[in-house]
């Protein structure tokens, strides 16, 4: 019933080595992957159990799925009205540009997982909602916008997930910034999961030793590889080949960042982070961010309070040595940046958040405190109204200066 509406993909990885079965349903990465009936409302879930069961049509059924798809903010912080840059007056719908020196690339061969996760932020990209998908057919926009934008150290392939993309099609996107023409574009991040969900990609594929070479061409050329490895739970590293899969990849000279978003039912215990960024940095790899889950698709089953977030961080924090102590978070990629819980304070006699953003739209945003009225019920920066002031600083200062489109605002 669920996967009429959400995406659903699991692989014989997963299911032989990731899941307990005796542990089902409970289990974290059961959770991770397979569609749950809370993630439906009561009322979706009966409509399509009813067409279902009278077997009706299948454009019905896709109607119907489409209709409770839009009504879970597919695109969530402004993804399809505030981050598309442009080149020459036209679009680019597979570049995202939000934050200064980072841009986003959606490679069309990359638009899909080794498996989903049931919390995906990304999901709209997988079903078939009209005009809801980015993605990029072609290079050469991306190298001719970056030419025109010095200021972008960092390109940041994603998805889906780009490892999906045999390495013949993924060294035609990432070849061309390594040209000397491009040399301020220091840092070429992969957003991926492949390492939890198929290491098989870095042993024993077909071109698994060819990917291991590229990864050494864009070190050669004096450029970082980043691989922003997705790992939601420490059962995740506990395989040998995703192990070996480590050691491959670090060996070509890239280096690992963790981060995943904070689900309930798959990582909302402080050990289980613990363990994460214990093991992730024993096998070599950098703790990055912890991600608040964000306000789209079946955000009410997992979204965890954000009070509770950031104890969950601090508990977590607190049990690991300096060398994990890199991570950050709970950061919430929110319209105007993102905005991380530094923590909850009695200020004036009243209870409130204490907030500050990590990134922002505008850099002058950035690491600048900001207070919330206390609230243990808000999962999102919507929820919270401001402290001691009518309105949160970043939205008189948009105001001000009617930064609708956020993109040029700091040229
Ligand atoms: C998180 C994010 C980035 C990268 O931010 P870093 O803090 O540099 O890792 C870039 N663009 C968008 C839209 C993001 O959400
Ligand atoms: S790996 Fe990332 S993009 Fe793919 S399903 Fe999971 S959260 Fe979504």
């Amino acid at each position: 019933m669920v996967s009429q509406v959400l995406p659903f993909r699991v692989n014989e990885h997963i299911v032989s080595e990731l899941i307990d079965w005796d542990r089902v349903p409970d289990d974290p990465i059961f959770q991770l992957t397979f569609p749950q009936r809370g993630m439906l409302d009561q009322e979706d879930y009966e409509h399509i159990r009813c067409l279902l069961r009278r077997e009706a049509a299948s454009h019905l059924i896709g109607d119907a799925a489409n209709a409770i798809r839009l009504r879970l903010n597919p695109h969530p912080a402004g993804q399809l009205t505030h981050n598309i840059p442009r080149l020459g007056g036209r679009p680019l719908p597979g570049l995202q540009h939000k934050y200064r020196e980072t841009v986003l690339f959606f490679p069309g061969g990359g638009q899909t997982c080794h498996a989903y996760c049931t919390y995906c932020f990304r999901w709209a990209q997988f079903v078939n909602l009209p005009g809801m998908k980015f993605e990029a057919r072609e290079a050469d926009d991306l190298a001719a916008y970056l030419k025109a934008h010095p200021e972008v150290s960092d390109v940041l392939i994603t998805g889906g997930d780009p490892m999906i993309m045999k390495t013949r099609l993924l060294r035609q996107y990432i070849e061309p910034l390594l040209t000397d023409d491009l040399a301020h574009v220091r840092n070429i991040r992969i957003g991926t999961k492949s390492l939890s969900y198929w290491p098989q990609r870095f042993v024993s594929d077909p071109d698994a030793d060819e990917v291991l070479r590229l990864f050494e061409d864009v070190v050669r050329a004096g450029r970082q590889l980043a691989f922003m490895a997705h790992f939601s739970h420490p059962v995740e590293l506990e395989p040998a080949i995703t192990r070996e899969a480590v050691r491959r990849v670090r060996d070509t000279g890239a280096e690992i960042r963790i981060q995943a978003p904070l689900i309930r039912r798959v990582n909302d215990r402080p050990d289980a982070w613990a363990d994460l960024w214990r093991t992730g940095v024993s096998l070599g790899m950098i703790p990055y961010y912890m991600f608040v889950e964000r306000d789209t698709g079946p955000n009410r089953y997992f979204a965890v309070p954000l009070a509770r977030a950031h104890e969950i961080f601090r508990a977590a924090y607190r049990r690991v040595s300096g060398l994990a102590r890199t991570v950050r978070g709970p950061s919430m990629s929110a319209f105007p940046g993102k905005v991380r819980v530094l923590g909850v304070a009695e200020i004036a006699d009243e209870r409130v958040f204490v907030l500050d953003m990590i990134q922002a739209r505008k850099p002058q945003w950035i690491r600048r405190p900001f207070f919330a009225r206390f609230d243990p019920e808000a999962t999102w920066l919507d929820d919270l109204e401001p402290a001691f002031a009518e309105r949160f600083f970043f939205e008189e200062d948009a105001e001000r200066s009617e930064a609708d489109s956020p993109i040029g605002t700091w040229r």
